[in-house]
């Protein structure tokens, strides 16, 4: 078992930061790895998961070792993230998919950490509707891409169209293998013509990691929820999944929408690479923030005008005196604001 197998402790940034002492300015972090790198799946390589270590956790010791750095990631994004919002040129779309209990919903929450929600937006794709079916399979997915300055999360997507779909035959195998061709012409079509970023994470978890997730939700009524007979149902068609997984990694990683395969055995370990992954792409467009649109010079005049006029106006008294004047304070406001 190697140091971080052990440390299954749910994330928690107060408990850690307590404890941990950040050095410097978290922007001026030396990254460890580069993630990046090591998890993208090259344009028209053939995968084999069983090369794949789902317990690896890059050069860290520990979880706690990689603490500042995913300090430092989530800050970042933040900053990004912000940046892409004023810029309103271009999107992010983040695609999660991966076997039952390898960690979706803890993605999307560890993200949402990092970012304002004012401008994101999380899908989860369930079973289609009958309206759903009444279209391609593409129909439902195209209406949730992202807005110029927006993020959008995909919980599930597109790709339960050569999943599920292709697992359990539920068309036939002529008409899900011509998906992977048309998934590629949409992702390139969001890419060329509305500037989005396409990132997609594969979650690959071992198959006694699952049982071990499945086994907690079991003993721990906080979890219990989330347990439902498919997750078990599905555990049987394992070995059909991991052929799935990896046609879809073979056929649909491309340069303008390259697949991530991230060990996620390690919840932490799982987020820091999605994180850094998101923020090492989101740092090489070189966003810059958007030149005002409106007369400075002539904003500067109306603020000075206003600065005027407050100081002119505003009675210390009123506002000082303990209790007493709090109405005539806000009389005051609302008569400058009026005048104004
Ligand atoms: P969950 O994400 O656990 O809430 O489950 C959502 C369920 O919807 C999973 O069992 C998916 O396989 C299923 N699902 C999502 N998209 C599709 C699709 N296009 N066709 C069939 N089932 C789907
Ligand atoms: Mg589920």
């Amino acid at each position: 078992m190697t140091l971080c197998e052990t440390e299954r402790k749910t994330f928690s940034p107060a408990s850690f930061t307590a404890k941990v002492k950040i050095p410097g300015p978290l922007e001026n972090l030396t990254v460890a790895s580069d993630l990046l790198k090591k998890f993208r799946i090259e344009p028209g390589a053939k995968v084999e998961l069983s090369n794949i270590d789902p317990r690896e956790c890059g050069n860290y010791e520990s979880h706690e070792a990689a603490v500042p750095e995913m300090l430092s990631q989530l800050h970042k994004m933040d900053q990004l993230q912000n940046l892409m919002y004023a810029e309103r040129k271009r999107s992010v779309l983040v695609v999660l998919q991966g076997l039952d209990a390898c960690g979706k919903d803890g993605v999307v929450r560890h993200i949402l950490t990092g970012i304002n929600p004012a401008g994101c937006r999380v899908i989860a794709f369930k079973q289609p509707t009958a309206e759903d079916l009444g279209h391609d399979f593409l129909w439902r997915v195209h209406a949730h891409a992202p807005a110029k300055g927006e993020v959008v999360i995909f919980n599930r997507s597109h790709y339960e169209d050569v999943l599920v779909v292709r697992v359990h035959q539920l068309v036939p195998a002529h008409v899900w293998s011509k998906r992977y061709d048309l998934i590629n012409e949409l992702e390139r079509l969001l890419v060329v013509e509305n500037h989005t970023t396409v990132l997609k994470f594969f979650l690959y978890i071992s198959k006694d990691e699952q049982l071990a997730r499945f086994k907690r939700r079991l003993d721990d009524p906080a979890r219990r929820w989330k347990i439902s007979e498919s997750d078990y149902r599905e555990r049987e068609f394992w070995d059909d999944y991991v052929q799935a997984f990896q046609d879809m990694l073979y056929k649909t990683s491309t340069l303008h929408a390259p697949w991530f395969a991230i060990p996620s055995n390690n919840k932490w370990f799982r987020d820091l690479a999605v994180s850094q992954i998101i923020t090492r792409t989101l740092e090489q467009l070189e966003m810059q923030l958007p030149e005002t649109a409106v007369d400075l010079a002539h904003i500067r005049r109306r603020y000075h005008a206003a600065e005027v006029e407050t100081q002119a106006s505003w009675k210390p008294s009123l506002a000082c005196e303990p209790g007493a004047k709090r109405k005539s304070c806000f009389a005051e406001t609302a008569s400058t604001v009026a005048l104004d």
